[in-house]
């Protein structure tokens, strides 16, 4: 399953393709959003943006098209006039002069006015997105406060999409360790300063994630050449079960937790 980070760089290379440009085919396959083409044609598309594993895809008239791919949607990018050869049933175009922006097989799409998005039946249950550059380490400190979360363990509160929409599995190992706070703890038994890092590293690990995860020094590259460039982002803790840990040196434990692997140091997160 793709995570906040994962999500966010598939948005970014939507929004690449056709922000910023005029409109000229809007295609929805649905009935209910037929309708409403004529009137995004020669509109310009302002943003695209997850919020959790939705894509919220703002036009420039006050509506936005909302799209959750569930487990079968999936997006490409093509030349203008360009349809792939696919047996998918094709569910949204959006195409500019230049290239288009092909929805198929999602079946979860409509179109909200952007200022009624909030009453989204499923928006609505979700928490602030993880990536959401206007989120900040006070107001996740905070939701840690509150009591709908605060007695929850950190392994099953950070796969909760309505505590912080975009957290996914790695993401969860990875914070914990960088927070050094181990997975049965509950917010409320935290300290002030232990609930301020972990607000921290809910913010900072996706972040870097989605700034450098998947761009790897090219082969026989030596890191000090790479300067300009992120780091690459590697997983410290996930899927490195028996592995030292880069800290203590004591092997990394692996635990089914809310029913996902977790992965994490027992000492460092003692
Ligand atoms: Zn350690």
């Amino acid at each position: 399953m793709p995570e906040g980070p994962e999500i966010r760089r598939a948005a970014d290379a939507l929004a690449d393709a056709i922000v910023g440009e005029a409109l000229t085919t809007v295609f929805f396959a649905f009935p209910k959003l037929k309708r409403r083409e004529r009137a995004l044609r020669g509109r310009i598309i302002e943003s695209i943006r997850p919020h959790g594993k939705a894509l919220l895809t703002r036009f420039d008239n006050g509506w936005t098209l909302y799209s959750h791919n569930q487990l079968y949607g999936v997006w490409s990018v093509v030349a203008a006039g360009k349809r792939p050869d696919t047996a998918r049933s094709l569910r949204v175009a959006l195409e500019t002069r230049q290239r288009a922006i092909l929805l198929y097989s999602a079946s979860d799409v409509d179109l909200w006015r952007t200022d009624r998005l909030h009453e989204q039946p499923f928006l609505r249950r979700l928490g602030p997105d993880v990536l959401e550059p206007a989120l900040r380490v006070g107001e996740v400190a905070q939701r840690l406060e509150d009591p709908k979360f605060s007695g929850r363990s950190l392994a099953a509160l950070l796969l909760d999409q309505g505590f912080l929409a975009g957290m996914g599995n790695y993401l969860r190992s990875e914070v914990l360790f960088e927070a050094r706070l181990a997975p049965h703890r509950r917010p409320r038994e935290l300290s002030r300063a232990e609930r301020r890092r972990l607000a921290s590293a809910l913010l900072a690990v996706p972040q870097r994630s989605y700034r450098t995860r998947g761009i790897e020094p090219a082969r026989g590259m030596q890191a000090s050449y790479l300067t300009d460039t992120p780091e690459a982002f590697r997983f410290r803790v996930f899927d490195r079960a028996g592995e030292a840990c880069e800290a203590c040196a004591e092997p990394i434990l692996r635990q089914e937790l809310a029913g996902r692997r977790l992965y994490w140091c027992a000492r460092c997160q003692g």
